[in-house]
């Protein structure tokens, strides 16, 4: 594909695709400036159209026109992602294909569990249509009112059911996508169990957009989980975190869903400056935030799981919401913790995955290697899905209003840590992809003979690198040498 395509070649394909599109199926960049630049305002690129397709066969022409000019496309959802995945980049012509428009619900069927959908709907939506007809979507987070379903599917999304629904990769039954020569790729197929080979559908789920356009999915329901109890609990060391988290999957493990880490500092802040009512008068270094669920009443779960740890000496004190206010002000605690939120202080930022077994030593760890780099006040701040072993972890330089880490120790801490991710067996990116933003961080972590599978596999579908080029992972090949 060409990087030196001339004015005219350009204009001749934007002119070619407003005329396939028709008037709502295109905007010039200038007219939708947010649509250029990512979440965070890190990336931006501007494309030289933005199409808006909303069928399969208008896809299908703009990958087509788009591949016969030797243009890039890239795909954009709700613009959510956290890596710099979903914006143009401006070293390489493109064209961006937005999917709000392919945002209908095409069916819901509550007697087989599942729900037929456009790329373009957002979680919000799918969440209702399955709400309307008693039933549950597994899949939810925070931006779940702008986060798409092709987006969802692209970054493999996670979120705050994980631990009982899986991350998005575990609700997809059925997709389909064009691909980069023109041809759909049809895995519209409902079937709970279909062993006939690679199951190709998985390539689609957690490839950023890289290997094609996926226009529908077949979506699992579930019953609705109606009873709720949250518990929130002073750990007596976070140590005892593996051994909690063992204790309430054998006391109800689908009925688990939510496992959280809560850091005193947090706490104080969120009292300070969101006004959230501390939940407990013990103060501990750490607290967990969890909640079991169920079709049926939870209470006696969850009172079992905190009379059993206090007693075990792995609890100091515990308490139950009773109340949707007390309910709320928990989740209100949980969703504000980022330090961008409470403190405006900015540092390294990780959002890592270890063994669960593992997270106190990844914490200490992580706190000497900061100490030793960046001086014995920086502080660690880390809060997340413990459940899954996934911190959101930063390193700051303190927890004063504005604080920020200089650049260059940034640099070095985030060099460091994920060395020690690598060591542990874990991952530098838990949920939020590979984008552009962690090419150099995921190519210490996989080996070459797994980047170069990932390499071959984008190669065979897409020679051309029309997808997204030059984001995910395996654009992260070339980056290896000198990083291992
Ligand atoms: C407040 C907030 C909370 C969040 N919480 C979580 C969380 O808990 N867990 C989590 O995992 N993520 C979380 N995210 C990140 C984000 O919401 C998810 O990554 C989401 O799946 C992105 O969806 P999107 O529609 O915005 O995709 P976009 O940002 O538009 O795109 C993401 C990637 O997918 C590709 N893509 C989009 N649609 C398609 C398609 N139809 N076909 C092919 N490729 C496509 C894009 O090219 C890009 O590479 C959060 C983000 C915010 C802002």
């Amino acid at each position: 594909m060409s990087d030196d395509l001339s004015t005219d070649q350009l204009a001749a394909l934007t002119e070619g695709l407003r005329d396939l599109l028709g008037p709502d199926g295109w905007l010039d960049p200038t007219d939708a400036p947010q649509l250029t630049v990512d979440y965070r305002g890190f990336y931006s690129g501007v494309p030289v159209l933005i199409t808006r397709p909303d069928t399969v066969d208008g896809v299908r022409d703009v990958v087509v026109a788009c591949a016969a000019a030797g243009v890039a496309v890239v795909t954009q959802g709700g613009r959510t992602s956290l890596s710099g995945g979903s914006v143009p980049t401006d070293y390489r012509p493109s064209v961006l294909l937005s999917t709000s428009r392919l945002n209908r619900i095409t069916s819901v069927d509550p007697a087989r569990f599942t729900i037929t959908v456009e790329a373009g709907c957002t979680i919000e939506q799918v969440q209702q249509a399955a709400a309307a007809v008693d039933r549950q979507l597994g899949m939810d987070w925070g931006a779940r009112g702008t986060a798409t379903v092709g987006g969802a599917i692209s970054t493999n999304a996670g979120g705050l059911n994980v631990l009982r629904y899986g991350p998005t990769r575990d609700s997809v039954l059925g997709l389909e996508a064009v691909l980069a020569d023109g041809e759909v790729f049809d895995g519209m197929r409902a079937l709970r169990k279909d062993n006939t080979g690679y199951d190709l559908k998985h390539l689609f789920i957690g490839g950023e957009g890289t290997l094609g356009v996926v226009n529908r999915a077949i979506l699992k329901l579930f019953p609705r989980q109606d009873h709720h109890r949250t518990l929130f609990a002073a750990l007596a060391d976070l140590d005892h975190v593996n051994d909690l988290y063992a204790r309430a999957c054998a006391l109800d493990h689908g009925g688990l869903t939510a496992f959280e880490l809560v850091p005193e500092s947090g706490l104080v802040g969120a009292v300070e400056v969101l006004g959230v009512v501390r939940p407990l008068e013990t103060q501990a270094e750490w607290y967990l935030l969890a909640r079991f669920s169920g079709s049926s009443p939870v209470d006696d779960t969850a009172l079992t799981f905190l009379s059993a740890a206090v007693e075990a000496g792995l609890l100091l004190d515990a308490v139950v919401a009773d109340t949707a206010a007390q309910e709320e002000n928990l989740w209100l605690l949980r969703d504000e913790l980022p330090p961008e939120t409470l403190f405006d202080a900015k540092g390294a930022k990780f959002d890592a995955a270890v063994p669960i077994d593992r997270v106190a030593e990844f914490q200490r760890r992580t706190e000497v290697i900061a100490h030793d780099l960046c001086g014995p006040e920086t502080v660690v701040f880390s809060f997340g899905h413990l459940g899954d072993g996934n911190l959101h972890m930063y390193v700051l330089k303190s927890l004063e209003r504005g604080s920020r880490l200089e650049p260059d120790l940034i640099v070095e801490a985030t060099r460091a840590i994920d060395r020690l991710v690598w060591e542990m067996g874990g991952t530098v990116s838990a949920e939020h992809g590979v984008g552009q933003d962690l090419l150099d961080r995921v190519a210490g972590q996989k080996s070459t003979v797994e980047l170069d599978m990932m390499r071959r596999v984008k190669e065979a579908l897409d020679p051309d690198n029309l997808f997204n080029p030059d984001r995910g992972a395996h654009s992260a090949l070339s980056r290896k040498e000198g990083i291992g």
